[in-house]
């Protein structure tokens, strides 16, 4: 081990831009990577993608454990991560969403991709997903089975919809989602593949929810930033004042948590039951298996001043098992349980957090929208 350049390195990585992981932000320890012909700096999740890339385009060395030549410390020296995002990342659009460390592996693999093998960033006509259209075949679950079947999609900013067409021929879509009212998030454990992206809308008072994947990972991040692109352009014309970085944030949401609990039913005194529940904003849904079209019932959650709270435990009186709390609304009591201390203290900690949240217009809107007793 060459101790001078080890040191140097470590040197190196105490000036600014060098001290996170130039793909993901993630705090770089002594421990983490270097790509000795990129110039940048990195962490071990994606150290580990850039070697998926190949030596022709990354050449990655572990700080502690490698031998680094001179020339190579020379090279990270002058180059580093800053001076690496001024030349890839020239022309990230302001809708496209950068992964951090806590973001799914498509996202993380298809940014590095973006990046450093396909040049995205660099030439705005190889940015295929702002064309304001989009068209292709994806893999759906099928609404009532579990089947993936091969669907024609068709993505229309001009017309403020994404469609999907059921047979090959059919002249009238199965369904016209409006892409104002939709949301996209990937899901790829839940959906059992790492291309896995879940979509979601209102339709009848209720969550509609539509399970897709595709086999190339650059294309289901094409989508997902495509669908982006179209929602961003239209919140632009809607609200000219407001900033790209506000209305970037508005395009899709991750939920806030998922997971297993269980449930009484509206009297409280049924025996519980294992659902599938589901925190996207202030809409928490509840279904019977997690890839489910539609919840078996939902509540939007309002403040504290309109009569939400959120306590551990249930009344006396009530059947109570396991670490249970009730998550009380204005016109019910939903008692709940958790296998576990530590998911009731991350459900509570996470519902208590909405509650406390001032309600926007859009929260207003949605509350219109969904229909709250089931
Ligand atoms: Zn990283």
């Amino acid at each position: 081990m060459n101790e001078k350049n080890r040191k140097k390195l470590l040197e190196i990585m105490k000036q600014p831009g060098n001290d996170v992981c130039a793909d993901c932000n993630a705090p770089l320890e002594d421990s983490d990577w270097g790509a000795y012909n990129l110039g940048v700096f990195l962490c071990v999740h994606c150290a580990t993608v850039h070697r998926m890339l190949g030596v022709q385009i990354s050449r990655t060395k572990s700080i502690p454990l490698d031998q680094w030549t001179d020339e190579q410390v020379a090279f990270m020296e002058a180059h580093g991560n800053l001076k690496a995002k001024e030349k890839y990342e020239q022309y990230v659009p302001k809708f496209y969403r950068r992964p951090t460390e806590k973001d799914c592996q498509v996202l993380r693999e298809q940014w590095i991709r973006a990046k450093y093998e396909r040049h995205e960033f660099m030439d705005l006509d190889k940015q295929t997903y702002r064309s304001g259209k989009k068209t292709g075949y994806l893999w759906k679950k099928g609404r009532d089975d579990n089947r993936f079947q091969h669907r024609l999609f068709v993505l229309s900013e001009d017309d403020n919809t994404l469609k999907y067409y059921n047979k090959e021929n059919a002249k009238e879509p199965k369904a016209t989602i409006l892409l104002s009212e939709l949301n996209a998030v990937f899901t790829p454990e839940k959906i059992g593949n790492p291309n896995g992206l879940q979509l979601s809308y209102i339709k009848e008072n209720m969550t509609r929810n539509i399970y897709l994947y595709t086999n190339d990972g650059k294309d289901i991040v094409d989508w997902y930033m495509a669908i982006r692109h179209a929602k961003f352009n239209r919140l632009k014309v809607a609200y000219p004042g407001a900033s790209d970085e506000d209305l970037a944030l508005q395009l899709t949401r991750d939920f806030l948590k998922e997971g297993w609990l269980a449930k009484t039913g509206p009297k409280g005194n049924e025996a519980y039951r294992r659902r599938w529940f589901s925190l996207d904003g202030r809409l928490l849904s509840y279904y019977s298996d997690p890839l489910d079209a539609f919840p078996k019932g939902e509540v939007v959650l309002g403040t504290r001043s309109d009569g939400f709270t959120v306590r551990e435990g249930v009344p006396p009186g009530r059947l109570d098992q396991l670490y249970s709390f009730t998550q009380v609304t204005p016109t019910r009591q939903y008692y709940l349980s958790a296998d576990l201390q530590e998911e009731r203290r991350q459900w509570m900690e996470v519902l208590m957090k909405v509650i406390d949240t001032p309600q926007s217009r859009q929260d207003k809107m949605l509350m219109s929208l969904v229909n709250k007793e089931k």
